[in-house]
């Protein structure tokens, strides 16, 4: 009998095309099998550095976003009232002539009358050099109300950052501590790497009020108290420095544990380091006396009287520096080391176990075994890598040290008005431990570690051309640099580098709409918006945002006159604006996952990718369809600029310089050398880092799948902060300026800076009213304080912490329109803990209604024991606003979705400062305090079944069916 031929492994499609994955923040490669001229399948690829083949169900509901109804098809102006959704499709050439008349009176009378404030986009070094070219110092992208407080932390701690910047070592930690992290960003690599500790065996704790995602596998979770991380963290370093299990070699080696602070209270110099007439920070020497310095704990007078010794330049070698003690300088004033600084702080008993263990929810005990666990990881496994090499000094190592216990950390630590100094105190934490960038640790991921703080400052001037000075967004390095103007006053429409937020270094987009409706501090003409959802899920009081936006003069004329929004979709935002230019979808486009912005290194290897257009959108229909004209944003954006005639974008003769983006991609040089990808440059292609512009540069990406990898030598993959090798390695690709090393900052000179300015000295001083708030919270030494929304009062009254988080099946309202993940949730609940709703009289799936200081929303609870049980919780960006996203007007996520934003104010409960960290200005989203409403309103609501509030539908039309028998044709063909 002869057997059928079996076709075992058939061909997904005709063919397939490499990209990059723009379905959450991870930036996985993807393989998009076309078959017939439509997406057959979406593979991972195997070959990428990221994902290694890995794909979740978001990337693979990429189709699903590609062929979604709510995608826009042509520019849009607005016809009805703002707000309602009412429009009329335009073309191109008119809606480029209605933004170039809007845009070119602005820059010629005043640049800073555009506020220019991009969302979760990925394409930073364009925009942010666009504003630049226009001279508005009003730009900035999300992450004042995304992760601001974890940058900032860490660039101005350890010169890197956790969230994606940074990595455990999967292959060798053997204790992962997981500090409130997500499962948005940096995805599939988490999940691989938590796969391998599991296989071998490591231990991964998580710490997060919710046992969710990456929590669910870890040995141990940590229901800690919302807001509380860093005093969980002072715990362990204070049962680390008790126990005397710290690493004091590589505190004096890598980091400023020996500089010498002067002691000089109400002086202008008290708490700076002492310098030498160089200018380079000094240590206590005290070499001529062979007595090993004293250890922990013991005090400083037995350094003094052992006596002898002398103030050394700090970065020496071949010295023994004092750690603690009180030293009198040759001018005569007295100095201490950072180290006693950080031993008399954190000894203090109120950081004891005992002490912390009620406000943070965690028992003494389990605090003391973690802090146990740590020290035991790091230093009882006498682990090291037989990897010779050479630090900064010139010294050779005939092996790298290792410390295998690493944490990551991510929005649950960061998005609290405490939440800078808790990602500081998480470093101090890490830094005694040894446990940065050494072996089994937490390690950098190139262009990182950069200098403390790192170089570029925020643009405070205009130059002849009408273009800023420098790049809006930047690195202050004391009040000099503030961007305020001569009373101190914001001069930003977010008031981000004032006074008020001072560090603000990613901007803080959620307090434009609000400023610019209030002209505070002045009125701006235009606003215009790329891809952030502002007036629904990405807004704080999300019903008066909806106000600002619409809200008209006296004269019956808009108090924001014009709004300018691109995004791909018919978001909630797209109502409120007054042109819309259409983007396309990410299989449309072409993209650079440049090291310039949010690079997709990792810690062994540098890293870029491209997106490129799958599909032309000119050949893409919509539902019904037409034809779709749409533009990429930054191909749209390159074509403004040009015809404002911006510098930069157009050449002498005044004709643009740039066709589109993926020219720009390839022609643009930042620096001579430098552009946005770092892979195949040269004239010939053989340059990698720098090199001058290669024409075919794009398709040598997408012929080697869309990426370029670049892996760092062996020798210099740890210690990356003082490696010579690395330093070199990373020099000779533009990462750093030259090859000196990088210290890390347990003591913070700069934040000193600012406290000394509210203090009364030096030439720039806050405004009276933010004095005391400056000298407070700019603590040079990481410091643990209530957020703002809970203090006592607000405890008591408001008895449970309220928070919401990304899931991870879906990524912010772009997936949670997505039709084939609407099926695993098209609707959220408030979830809460079986034994709290047995506290306030709740059964599972009661109606209830839930408020805060701001107001209240009426939702439907639902049990899981997965949650530390005085909070509750939600998933964020499923509710929608009825109508959105062109979803039916009875969709669940309309009905019953909520959004927790409404319960959220942008203010502080005393409504004296944004609702956000007082040194960066990150929005304080899990800061919320909520109680339960009484019985009579949850038995009234039960009968509607209907969340609360709820506002009149946008105008969008309603989508059909069709799109959810995706697929059917290609059945048949198989069939
Ligand atoms: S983790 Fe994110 S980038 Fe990676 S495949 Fe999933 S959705 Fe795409």
């Amino acid at each position: 009998m002869t057997q059928p031929t079996l076709d075992l492994s058939p061909s997904p499609g005709d063919e397939a095309k490499s990209t990059t994955c723009y379905m959450c923040a991870c930036r996985c490669g993807i393989k998009v099998w076309l078959q017939d001229g439509k997406i057959r399948y979406i593979q991972g690829n195997r070959e990428h550095p990221v994902n290694q083949g890995v794909l979740c169900a978001k990337g693979a509901s990429g189709i699903m976003q590609h062929y979604s109804p709510a995608r826009l098809r042509k520019p849009l102006l607005r016809v009805g009232e703002r707000g309602k959704g009412e429009f009329r499709e335009i073309e191109w050439e008119e809606a480029f002539a209605i933004a170039t008349s809007w845009l070119a009176p602005i820059r010629e009378r005043n640049p800073d009358e555009l506020a220019f404030f991009t969302g979760r986009d990925q394409s930073q070094a364009l925009t942010g050099w666009w504003a630049q070219q226009f001279g508005t110092i009003n730009y900035a992208a999300h992450g004042g109300f995304c992760s601001v407080n974890m940058a900032a932390g860490g660039l101005y701690s350890t010169g890197g950052s956790f969230w994606e910047f940074g990595e455990p070592d999967w292959e060798h930690t053997r204790y992962l501590m997981l500090w409130g992290v997500a499962e948005d960003h940096d995805s599939n690599p988490i999940k691989l790497g938590l796969g391998k500790l599991k296989a071998r065996g490591a231990k991964i704790v998580a710490v997060n009020p919710v046992r969710s995602g990456y929590g669910a596998i870890a040995d141990e979770w940590i229901g800690i108290r919302p807001g509380t991380d860093g005093l969980f963290a002072f715990a362990l370093v204070h049962e680390l420095l008790k126990a005397d299990r710290i690493d004091l070699d590589y505190l004096v080696r890598y980091a400023n544990a020996h500089w010498l602070v002067i002691d000089n209270p109400g002086g202008a110099d008290d708490g700076l380091f002492a310098r030498d007439a160089e200018g380079n920070a000094l240590c206590w020497d005290l070499s001529p006396h062979p007595n090993p310095p004293p250890q922990a704990g013991e005090g400083g007078e037995r350094a003094t009287r052992a006596g002898g010794g002398k103030a050394v330049d700090a970065n020496a070698i071949d010295i023994s520096p004092a750690v603690v003690g009180n030293y009198a300088l040759p001018d005569g004033r007295k100095a201490r080391p950072v180290f006693q600084l950080i031993v008399d702080r954190y000894l203090d008993p109120r950081y004891s176990p005992d002490a912390v263990s009620e406000r943070c929810g965690i028992p003494a005990d389990t605090i003391r075994r973690v802090a146990r666990e740590l020290a035991e990881a790091a230093f009882d496994s006498n682990f090291s890598l037989p990897i010779a090499w050479t630090d900064s000094w010139g010294r050779e190592h005939a092996s790298m040290q290792g410390r295998p216990v690493s944490m990551h950390a991510m929005r649950g630590i960061s998005a609290h008005s405490n939440g800078f100094h808790t990602c500081r105190a998480l470093h101090l934490l890490q830094l005694l431990l040894g446990a940065i960038d050494a072996p089994g640790s937490y390690r950098y991921q190139p262009p990182y570690p950069k200098p403390i703080p790192p170089a570029n400052r925020p643009a405070r001037a205009r130059k002849a051309d009408g273009t800023l000075d420098a790049g809006p967004l930047g690195f202050v390095h004391g009040p000099e640099d503030l961007v305020v103007d001569e009373h101190g006053r914001p001069r930003r429409i977010d008031h981000a580098y004032s006074w008020a937020y001072p560090l603000s270094a990613h901007g803080m987009m959620h307090t434009v709409i609000r400023n610019a409706w209030a002209g505070d501090p002045y009125r701006i003409d235009t606003l215009f918006m790329f891809m952030a959802n502002m007036s629904w899920n990405s807004a704080m009081n999300t019903r008066e945002t909806m106000h600002w936006l619409t809200d008209k003069d006296e004269s019956g004329n808009y108090r924001i006159p014009r709004i300018i929004y691109s995004d791909a979709y018919a978001s909630e935002m797209v109502a409120y604006a007054d042109l819309v230019l259409p983007d396309t979808t990410y299989l449309e486009r072409f993209d650079a996952i440049s090291l310039l912005d949010r690079p997709i290194s990792d810690a062994d290897a540098a890293s870029d990718a491209i997106r490129h257009p799958v599909f032309d959108p000119a050949t893409q229909v919509d539902e019904d369809g037409k034809p779709r004209d749409v533009r990429g944003f930054q191909s749209a954006l390159i074509e403004l600029g040009a015809r404002l005639g911006l510098p930069g974008l157009v050449d002498e003769d005044g004709s643009a310089r740039y066709r589109d983006y993926a020219d720009y991609i390839v022609r643009h040089e930042r620096a001579p050398g430098v552009g946005l990808l770092a892979g195949w440059r040269g004239e010939d292609g053989n340059s990698e880092g720098k090199g001058a512009p290669n024409p075919g540069q794009l398709q040598r990406y997408i012929e080697h799948g869309g990426f370029w990898h670049a892996p760092i030598p062996e020798s210099a993959r740890y210690y990356k902060m003082a490696n010579r090798d690395y330093l070199q390695w990373a020099q000779g690709f533009g990462f750093v300026a030259n090859d000196k090393p990088i210290v890390m900052q347990l003591y913070s000179e700069t934040l000193q800076k600012f406290r000394l300015a509210a203090q009364g000295h030096g030439a720039h001083q806050p405004p009276a009213e933010h004095r005391e708030r400056v000298a407070t919270y700019f603590d040079p030494l990481p410091i643990w304080y209530e957020p703002f929304e809970h203090d006592q009062t607000s405890r008591e009254t408001f008895p449970l912490n309220a928070v919401t988080q990304r899931p991870m099946f879906m990524y912010h309202s772009w997936g949670s329109q997505n039709a084939w993940l609407r099926q695993i949730a098209a609707r959220n609940y408030l979830y809460l803990h079986p034994d709290t709703g047995a506290r306030f009289g709740i059964a599972d799936e009661d109606w209830i209604e839930v408020g805060s200081h701001h107001g209240s929303i009426t939702v439907q609870a639902k049990f899981a024991a997965n949650v530390q049980p005085d909070t509750v919780w939600t998933w964020n960006a499923i509710g929608k606003r009825r109508g959105a996203w062109r979803l039916a007007k009875d969709a669940p996520e309309g009905e019953q979705g909520f959004l927790l934003n409404h319960l959220i104010s942008d203010m502080t409960p005393k409504g004296d400062y944004a609702n956000a960290d007082p040194v960066t200005g990150q929005a304080a989203w899990f800061d919320l305090r909520v109680r339960i409403q009484g019985s009579e309103s949850r038995k009234a609501d039960a009968r509607t079944g209907e969340s609360g509030p709820q506002f009149p539908p946008l105008a969008f039309p309603e989508a059909g069916e069709r799109p959810l028998r995706y697929g059917a044709g290609l059945r048949s063909r198989r069939d």
